[in-house]
């Protein structure tokens, strides 16, 4: 078998300094090659632990975030999942390995085709990429087994409430759209929702309806 790169080594040594232990999702960030989702410049930096700029002023989060917001998951291959935010693609692409079925949404349609052709690319063929405003999923999209919302919120949309089943996950960015949000974790048991708050991060802005630039 061959080696890993330096860099993935260093990269897999990272994540379980910061309490990534779940081994199925560390194998999975170290099998899903992050240099297909970030800018041709940022190539060499792939496995930096930072969020690096994409395309329409976006940006792909940084991989501890990802693994992090996976694990908190605890997805199965039974699992349908919704992502909101698609961004570059790359977490779409962590949860197309551990999980069944997944619908991802995304509001600038750029984003929303590179991502596509690259999920293709890899063979992620249980995603879908949907051009949307994940704050107003309609009924239609049915229910989720784990919600990921990747974009801050100010508080999580009852919309998004509502397509989680039973015993589902949802886990979203909440807090002020410029400054240091808490990632909140809800579960919907049945007897009703349980909120826990994790950590503090820092996303871009979840902003309402879909972008009228490319
Ligand atoms: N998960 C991405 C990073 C997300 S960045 C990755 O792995 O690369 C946040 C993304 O959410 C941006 O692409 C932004 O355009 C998108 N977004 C913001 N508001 C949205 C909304 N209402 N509906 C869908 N996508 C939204």
């Amino acid at each position: 078998m061959a080696s890993a790169p330096p860099e993935k080594m260093i990269f897999q040594l990272t994540l379980r300094r910061r309490g990534i232990s779940d081994q199925a999702v560390l194998r999975t960030l170290e099998d899903v090659p992050r240099e297909n989702f970030v800018e041709p410049a940022d190539r060499a930096d792939a496995y930096r632990d930072s969020a690096m700029a994409i395309s329409c002023g976006q940006t792909i989060s940084q991989p501890f975030v990802v693994a992090y917001m996976t694990e908190q998951l605890k997805l199965r291959k039974t699992h349908r999942v919704l992502e909101i935010g698609t961004g570059s693609g790359y977490q779409a692409a962590i949860l197309s390995r551990l999980a069944g079925q997944v619908l991802t949404v995304e509001r600038f349609r750029t984003l929303a085709d590179i991502a596509r052709q690259r999920l293709e690319k890899l063979g992620c063929f249980n995603v879908e990429v949907m051009l949307g405003d994940g704050l107003a999923m309609p009924p239609a999209v049915g229910q989720f087994d784990r919600i990921i919302v990747t974009a801050a919120v100010d508080r999580i949309p009852d919309a998004l409430l509502e397509r989680l089943e039973l015993n589902g996950i949802l886990i979203a960015p909440v807090g002020p759209p410029h400054g240091v949000q808490t990632l909140v974790r809800v579960i919907r048991t049945a007897g009703g929702l349980e909120r826990k708050e994790l950590v503090d991060v820092r996303f871009v802005p979840a902003i309402p309806g879909i972008a009228r630039e490319l």
